[in-house]
């Protein structure tokens, strides 16, 4: 991974890492990245890698890649897969540490048993929703089960009974005996196995018990000596519940440490939510642009370097905030800047003819290829009796502050000559189709010669040119918060994708590698699609525009 430039701010998390080390709790650091593979990584995951991965990498620890595999109904092996490709696309590395919580299951079983030897657990016969009823609530005592007293050994036959597969799905869980009247309703004798005569992607057809969330995780830290087992705070409520397991059983205890979840404006981020968009067609797949995927993002042109940039702008807090997905756009457009090379592209053209420019001549212009990087060189763009402009380039009449081209007025075209409109035809319907003008050859490379000449705009040579088919992308939502509203498909951006396929670009982008990332001049950062060509070719997807919308609302913060 490449140095990181800027200081990095310090946060409780990593306060209480060097407080341990300091203390001899742990004498060094393991954390681990612990996703469940029932969907792709989303931004918000990024986050979680980066603190994760990224406190190994400077406490010079390690970090495991453990899949919380146990609820095999929803997981699936494309998911693994897609998994470790984000985190490695990402820029992290686990080495030799990839684990399965599915690995454990003969363990956590083992144990389990000892909990039941020890009188700590019981085979309950209430059904899911009986279980619920009977937890009570915060302001209520639960009830205790009448199955609760079960002897040890009537306990241990009945486990062993339900891993046989002899009763059905929903028929008996085991429970820890703890506490029915605990302020914690985690605490409330919580279920540890649940039937589900399910196959798994990994174990197949060997367990039709599956261990729960909390029964799984702080056992499977413990079996691989996790030091800080970081996660949201929704799990703060659940942290009681990793000790009490890890102390009933008397076995290394690592320390679980909450921080609060990345929200982003105008998304949403619950993989359930991502899934249902993806199953009713709502997008084009977990890897559509518009989505707040690592995949989407990929596509969409978003480079590993800015969303590392990202996780840490935001920072590492114990409170929920959303932060503006403008932040984020203003992370990808400041490592683009710096590293995209610069091309002439026209989305909607438009014919411009210049009159006195000599039939069949052509000009080598020199182009500069990214002013912010010396290196990057320049390169030839032909130039020609008739180019394309953009539709927005030329208006008839001008508005007000218009300094494009219009009826009499010059600008000038990028790295060429100074033009003067002198006419335009128009179709049957009174539409422009094309647009007249003139050049002053002493003007090349854009020399006003005293005059003033306030606009400058880009253009393509119109035979030259290569076409393209480019999309346009925007909000997924509406709205900020689309969780908040009662349904969410219903605040969807109509107006999210736009396709244009009579784009005409510079020959230079013919054969663009899929994945390679340009500015086209004035229009914003774009992205040659990696999964899909358009019949004349090249396909890109705009990753962001030029306009910083953050800056502004930075200064309107007053940050
Ligand atoms: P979702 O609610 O989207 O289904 P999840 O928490 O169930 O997400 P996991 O695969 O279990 O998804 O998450 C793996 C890790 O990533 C967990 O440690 C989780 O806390 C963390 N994580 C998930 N979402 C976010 C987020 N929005 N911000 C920061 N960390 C997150
Ligand atoms: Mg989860």
């Amino acid at each position: 991974m490449s140095e990181e430039p800027r200081e990095k701010p310090s946060h409780f998390i990593r306060d209480a890492v060097v407080e341990d080390l300091q203390t001899g709790r742990f004498k060094g650091v393991v954390t681990r990245f612990p996703p469940e593979p029932n969907g792709y990584l989303h931004i918000g995951h990024a986050k979680a890698i980066a603190l994760d991965f990224g406190l190994a990498l400077e406490f010079g620890g390690r970090c495991h890649l453990r899949f919380d595999d146990t609820n095999p109904a929803k997981e699936s092996q494309e998911y693994v897969d897609a998994i470790m490709c984000d985190v490695r696309w990402l820029g992290f590395d686990w080495g030799a540490h990839l684990y399965y919580a599915s690995d454990y299951f003969q363990q956590l079983y083992d144990w389990a048993v000892q909990l039941i030897r020890a009188g700590r657990a019981y085979v309950d016969d209430l059904s899911a929703d009986q279980v619920a009823e009977y937890r009570g609530t915060l302001t209520q005592p639960g009830k205790e089960s009448p199955y609760r007293s079960r002897s040890v050994v009537e306990n241990l036959d009945l486990f062993e009974r339900m891993r046989r597969g002899e009763f059905p799905d929903g028929t008996k869980t085991l429970r820890a005996k703890i506490d029915m009247a605990a302020g914690n309703l985690n605490l409330r004798d919580p279920v540890m196995y649940r039937i589900r005569k399910t196959s798994h992607h990994r174990t197949g057809d060997a367990w039709c018990i599956y261990p729960m969330y909390d029964w799984a995780h702080g056992q499977s830290d413990s079996i691989e000596g996790v030091t800080h087992s970081l996660c949201t705070l929704e799990y703060e409520d659940h942290r009681p519940l990793y000790d009490w397991y890890l102390d009933a059983l008397g076995i290394y205890h690592p320390r679980q440490i909450e921080f609060a979840r990345l929200n982003l404006s105008h998304t949403v981020m619950s993989k359930r939510r991502l899934l249902t968009l993806v199953e009713e067609g709502l997008v084009s797949g977990w890897d559509d642009p518009r989505m707040p995927t690592l995949a989407g993002l990929r596509r969409r042109g978003y480079t590993p370097e800015a969303i590392r940039d990202f996780c840490e702008r935001i920072g590492i807090a114990k409170a929920d905030n959303l932060v503006d997905v403008a932040l984020l756009e203003h992370c990808v457009r400041e490592d683009l800047n710096r590293r995209a090379l610069r091309r002439m592209a026209v989305l909607r053209p438009l014919r411009l003819v210049i009159e006195n420019y000599p039939e069949g001549q052509v000009e080598e212009l020199e182009a500069v290829n990214n002013p912010e990087d010396s290196l990057a060189g320049t390169r030839k763009v032909p130039f020609s009796r008739v180019l394309c402009i953009e539709q927005d380039d030329f208006r008839d009449p001008p508005p007000p502050k218009y300094f494009r081209l219009s009826p009499g007025v010059e600008v000038r075209l990028r790295y060429a000559y100074i033009v003067k409109c002198t006419g335009v035809v128009r179709d049957a319907a009174g539409a422009v189709t094309e647009v007249r003008c003139t050049y002053d050859p002493a003007s090349r490379g854009g020399d006003a010669r005293g005059r003033k000449v306030k606009g400058t705009i880009h253009w393509v040579s119109a035979s030259h040119s290569v076409r393209a088919e480019v999309r346009l992308y925007d909000n997924l939502f509406s709205v900020p918060k689309p969780d908040e509203v009662e349904d969410f498909k219903s605040v969807l951006n109509r107006h999210s994708l736009e396709v244009l396929t009579g784009c005409r670009v510079e020959p230079f982008l013919a054969g663009a590698e899929p994945g390679s990332r340009y500015q086209f001049e004035r229009q914003g950062y774009f992205c040659v699609d990696s999964l899909e060509s358009s019949p004349s070719g090249l396909v890109l997807n705009r990753t962001v525009g030029l306009r910083d919308t953050w800056a502004k609302i930075e200064k309107a913060e007053g940050h």
